[in-house]
């Protein structure tokens, strides 16, 4: 009987080509259970380097569903990776907001039917607002040796999150484009119920492609006026700017 072999092993790292752009890459398991999630290791990463953590969401990545920002912020966010050339993509099984695909769908037609949003929608139905983690992938970051990252996200409570694992983050904020009404309103309702850092109405810098399409061409993003300063007791990090 042949073993399995060992996922945990470094020693995967291979050619990584999207929109024509090619990286090294190898894959890890998330704090070790590949259950959790893995992360796709971008060349050699260091102290400050780009991380995205990035919860699972099977209609706007795999089905390219418009009816959320997920797809596209996955992709914006190894457009920067790729552009760097260095950094993590954490990649966390966490369907739903953590719930699960049952629960979204269940949201999405609790939404239909009452109009609200899809924290209420999930609230009325009993399940956790938000019940996704993140002390495995701080785990797992750390494991690489990192200690001082710039997080790609909107979201207060995933940094917050890191900090509380023992990171020092620094957050950068992505802007997309919403793809429809619907997801317009899921942006505004996470700016609105959970404080993510998006500005009203069009974003200033908008994506030139819809996910995976061709590469940007241009900077994409830039500190929202009112995000938190990186952790002031981190030593300075040289961080490069995304001004357009
Ligand atoms: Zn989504």
């Amino acid at each position: 009987m042949t073993a399995a072999p060992d996922s945990s092993a470094a020693d995967n790292g291979h050619r990584f080509v999207r929109n024509g752009h090619e990286s090294h890459v190898h894959v890890i398991p998330v704090a070790g259970d590949p259950d959790l999630g893995h992360l796709l290791v971008f060349g050699r990463p260091a102290d400050g380097c780009l991380v995205r953590v990035h919860s699972r969401c099977f209609y706007g990545e795999s089905l390219g569903s418009q009816d959320c920002d997920c797809g596209p912020e996955l992709h914006k966010s190894l457009d920067f990776i790729q552009q760097e050339g260095v950094g993590v993509l954490v990649y966390l099984e966490q369907e739903g907001r953590g719930a699960g695909l049952v629960a979204k769908a269940m949201g999405y037609r609790e939404s239909e039917r009452t109009g609200v949003d899809s924290f209420t929608a999930y609230h009325n139905l009993g399940f956790p607002v938000d019940a996704r983690r993140y002390e495995y992938a701080a785990d797992s970051l750390r494991g690489l040796g990192l200690r001082r990252i710039r997080l790609l996200t909107n979201n207060p409570d995933k940094v917050q999150a890191l900090r509380e694992a023992g990171l020092l983050v620094h957050p950068e904020p992505i802007y997309t484009t919403p793809l429809s009404e619907r997801a317009s309103a899921y942006l505004e309702s996470k700016r609105r119920r959970r404080g993510h850092w998006i500005p009203r109405g069009e974003p200033e810098q908008a994506l030139t492609s819809a996910p995976g399409g061709t590469r940007p061409t241009r900077p994409l993003h830039r500190p929202v006026p009112g995000t938190p300063d990186p952790d002031r007791t981190a030593p300075p990090i040289s961080f490069p700017r995304y001004h357009g």
